[in-house]
């Protein structure tokens, strides 16, 4: 028998530094047959897509409820994605958590002791303010804080 633990409602959230899954960001090697899948197979509409240079990336977003698919395709061999991809293969790369206040969440997780990849905000598609918290200080997941205006 599995017993679930419930916590009650009302020590849920109220002081949480992220608000919701702002998108799923997903590593692969080719976007429009990636992007053909969502739409196809799961039924989703591309809402855009766009290259961030600093980054050399290709992004294509998929809104899926009140988050996103967020499709990343690598534009030269020395993008992140790229090494991603050579590395582990094409999937989930990393998650992206809501904040309201970035420098605030940022200045949160270093007095928290957590390792970060950006100690400033720096830009993100869509024109996100975006940071990225190291996978050695989150048990191996690759979690970016994103703030939208
Ligand atoms: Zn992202």
């Amino acid at each position: 028998m599995n017993i679930i633990k419930k916590v009650p409602k009302s020590m849920i959230g109220g002081s949480s530094v992220v608000s919701k899954v702002d998108h799923i960001g997903i590593a692969v090697s080719n976007l429009e047959e990636s992007i053909k899948f969502y739409e196809e197979v799961l039924g989703l509409k591309l809402h855009g897509t766009e290259t961030v240079e600093e980054q050399k990336v290709k992004v294509a977003f998929l809104p899926v409820g009140d988050t996103e698919v967020e499709l990343l395709e690598a534009t030269s061999p020395d993008s992140p994605i790229a090494k991603f991809i050579e590395a582990k293969g094409q999937g989930v790369q990393h998650i992206a958590f809501k904040v309201d206040d970035i420098e605030a969440a940022l200045e949160d997780m270093k007095a928290k002791g957590i390792r970060l990849i950006d100690e400033k905000p720096r830009y993100g598609a869509g024109g996100a303010k975006i940071a990225f918290l190291h996978p050695k200080s989150t048990n191996g997941v690759l979690i970016e804080l994103c703030e939208r205006k």
